[in-house]
């Protein structure tokens, strides 16, 4: 049972005294205006129970507490995402008549629609529109479930691992690194072609075991052999228990020398 700690001070004058201009007292109380009801904005709630219990004097966020620190997480995400460079990628914007990508589009969709508790793995040669899904899918569950979404391209995730990482300032790469691991929503786009440290595959593999093990919502999509990717990784990623597993098998589409248009038909 949880006691505000409003419950305590209220039991003091808080009220700070002051003169109006005319001379009568004022009271300004700091009850006036409380947003949470549950804490008086305290922000904390003091465990109710008695003295040599675990939990006695510890202070627990409340409620709004925990809502204001999702939102701060859920802010940092989306701007670590940077998915405003992927304008135009999504599902209205693919042609899934493209050969061998009908698969991929209905599973990605079908995904998009309904993410709780499943991963869903995207493999294939690169330009077949695996990114475009795996932002469609991201896009998507922003839009229509108010998810909160970390969408990372898997070298540039590791790279911002390590640059962030620094051992003096271990809580705010902590947090960081805490946030990545639980977003409601992760995608991971083009794993396996990362040139990773040791230290930054057991990073990567800690993020993909957690959300393993939580069955949290993952998308992946790579266009490497298995056997070039971490086998703890790729034993997760294809627990059919949990993921669905599509291979792509279309032409290249990417046009010679450039790395990141697409050419889509529906754009011919
Ligand atoms: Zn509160």
């Amino acid at each position: 049972m949880m006691k505000p700690i409003g419950d305590v001070i209220k039991n003091i004058p808080v009220s700070r005294s002051g003169k109006s201009p005319n001379g009568s007292a004022i009271r300004i109380t700091r009850k006036d205006d409380v947003r949470c009801p549950i804490c008086q904005d305290a922000g904390y709630l003091r465990a109710d129970v008695p003295p040599g219990h675990p939990s006695f004097g510890r202070l627990f966020p409340c409620q709004c507490k925990r809502n204001e620190l999702d939102e701060r997480r859920a802010e940092d995400l989306r701007r670590l995402s940077n998915l405003d460079a992927f304008t135009g990628y999504t599902f209205d914007d693919f042609d899934p008549s493209m050969s061998g990508t009908e698969e991929a589009f209905e599973a990605a969709l079908a995904f998009a629609q309904e993410p709780d508790h499943r991963w869903l793995f995207l493999s294939g040669p690169c330009g077949v529109g695996k990114t475009h899904l795996a932002v469609a899918i991201a896009t998507y569950a922003m839009q229509w479930h108010h998810m909160s979404v970390y969408f990372a391209v898997v070298p540039d995730l590791l790279d911002h691992l390590r640059a962030t990482f620094d051992p003096n300032s271990g809580s705010a790469y902590d947090e960081r690194f805490t946030s990545i691991r639980n977003a409601p929503l992760l995608v991971l786009d083009d794993l396996g072609t990362e040139n990773a440290t040791p230290w930054a595959r057991e990073k990567l593999y800690q993020i993909i075991n957690h959300r393993y093990s939580e069955q949290m919502p993952t998308v992946i999509t790579s266009n490497v052999e298995l056997r070039k990717v971490d086998e703890r990784i790729v034993s997760r990623m294809l627990d059919h228990r949990l993921t669905q597993y599509v291979q792509i098998d279309a032409e290249d589409f990417r046009r010679p020398g450039d790395a990141r248009r697409i050419r889509w038909t529906s754009r011919r």
